[in-house]
């Protein structure tokens, strides 16, 4: 036996914090708070897309105190999995989420004149051959 199939297995150990938040996840508490809060609202906020079996509910209060605290339903948004990723890497981005979205802004508007003066010259092609 080689000394690496001696080490003893470690588990991956998470934070108490997130070791509450996951207990918390799986409360019966939460999965209905979950449930209304879907009944409430059928759009994902971020795509308009219908919300679908895999959305998450996103805490707008990160202070990790409040986590279980389900007083404030407006604290709580419906995301798809997508968009509540996206929600989570803007905020967390190395400049900051208005930095990110002010980058992606110009981005798309990039993008925009390029597909904009690509329709313009397959536009003057048409009516020059017209
Ligand atoms: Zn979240």
């Amino acid at each position: 036996m080689s000394a690496a199939c001696k080490k003893p297995f470690k588990r991956k150990r998470f934070s108490k914090p997130q070791q509450m938040k996951t207990k918390f996840r799986s409360s019966a508490r939460w999965t209905k708070f979950r449930k209304k809060l879907k009944a409430m609202q059928v759009l994902d906020p971020v795509t308009g897309a219908e919300l679908d079996s895999k959305y998450t509910v996103h805490h707008l209060d990160m202070d990790e105190f409040n986590y279980c605290n389900l007083d404030h339903p407006e604290n709580f948004i419906c995301l798809n999995e997508t968009s509540h990723s996206m929600v989570h890497f803007l905020r967390d981005s190395a400049h900051g989420w208005r930095y990110a979205i002010m980058a992606l802004i110009k981005i798309m508007k990039h993008m925009d004149r390029i597909a904009a003066q690509k329709q313009a010259k397959e536009l003057a092609k048409e009516r020059a051959v017209a």
